[in-house]
């Protein structure tokens, strides 16, 4: 197995439904795994894991409850006329199943383990350089730029830089990393392009707290933000985007704040009144968010409503 056909077998995975709803648990599961395969772990006892792999879940999926960690871990595995590549799970054999193919819990917690498969393994163990990189690519598809380090962070690999990886090992990327640019390099000038007329509608100020830093004639500081993300088919539309400082545009991707199809400012139960709370953000609780002037370029309730069911933290 090559690095690319591991992420592409990965990417296999959809991430998103029809309906556009998030459904990330299993790339988030084989990242979980991803992270330990770089420090050399090549399994790990489900009830050993279940504690942390939840909290990632909750983390970076969409907002539920309970996000059923069993289910990813077990649904990975190979079934019939179905071959995974990537995935392990030891003594799959002593779980019962129950009801549409979910394993019996009290099995998973006392008997089974999960992991990168051998060849998967084989690819990453003690490299944790080679594990970010596919993580990176990984990444990518789940969520926005702004989430990506912190993902990256969470599961073990945040912090590696490229440059430490061995020759050897940089020479195995090589072709990959020149790829990789490519994609990086489009990605960064649509969204210049996008930036760019968003920013222009929403007069260079942020939508929440109005600040318009200026250096001499230029502006500086202010970010545009999708609504619904790329990741999840959101256009590069005025209506698509907001225009927002970096700290706000951050709170609206990690779902700590959203708006309603009023335009009024929602703010997660979850989030912590920290260092200056209400300067930063309670003030602006219902505060209705400082449109464009332009009527037709006013967020869609479509996208407020997406963000609002798959990235707020209510
Ligand atoms: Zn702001």
């Amino acid at each position: 197995m090559q690095i690319q056909q591991f992420v592409t077998e990965v990417q296999r995975q959809p991430v998103f439904r029809q309906d556009g709803k998030r459904a990330p648990n299993k790339p988030l599961t084989v990242l979980f795994a991803l992270g330990l395969a770089g420090r050399c772990q090549r399994v790990i006892r489900y009830a050993d894991a279940e504690q942390r792999l939840t909290e990632l879940l909750i983390r970076f999926g969409p907002p539920r409850d309970n996000p059923k960690p069993e289910q990813a871990v077990w649904r990975l595995r190979d079934r019939e006329h179905r071959r995974y590549r990537v995935w392990y799970i030891e003594n799959q054999e002593r779980v019962g199943t129950v009801g549409d193919d979910d394993p019996r819990l009290s099995d998973l917690r006392a008997h089974a383990a999960f992991g990168l498969s051998d060849e998967a393994y084989e690819l990453f163990a003690g490299k944790p350089h080679i594990a970010r990189f596919a993580a990176e690519c990984i990444a990518d598809e789940l969520l926005p730029d702004t989430e990506r380090e912190e993902l990256l962070e969470a599961i073990g690999l945040g912090g590696e830089d490229f440059a430490d990886a061995t020759q050897a090992q940089q020479a195995d990327l090589e072709l990959h990393l020149t790829e990789r640019e490519q994609v990086l390099s489009r990605r960064s000038r649509r969204y210049a392009a996008f930036a760019k007329k968003v920013l222009a509608a929403y007069a260079h100020r942020c939508a929440i707290c109005s600040v318009a830093p200026k250096l001499g004639e230029r502006h500086f500081g202010l970010e545009a933000a999708h609504i619904r993300w790329v990741q999840a088919d959101g256009p590069d539309t005025i209506p698509n985007g907001l225009c927002l400082c970096r700290m706000h545009h951050v709170a609206l991707d990690r779902g700590a704040i959203t708006f309603d199809r009023q335009l009024k400012l929602d703010i997660s139960p979850h989030l912590t009144r920290s260092g200056g709370f209400d300067d930063w953000i309670g003030r602006y609780y219902g505060t209705r968010l400082q449109a464009p002037s332009r009527a037709e370029n006013h967020p869609h309730e479509q996208a407020l409503d997406w963000h609002r069911s798959q990235v707020f933290k209510g």
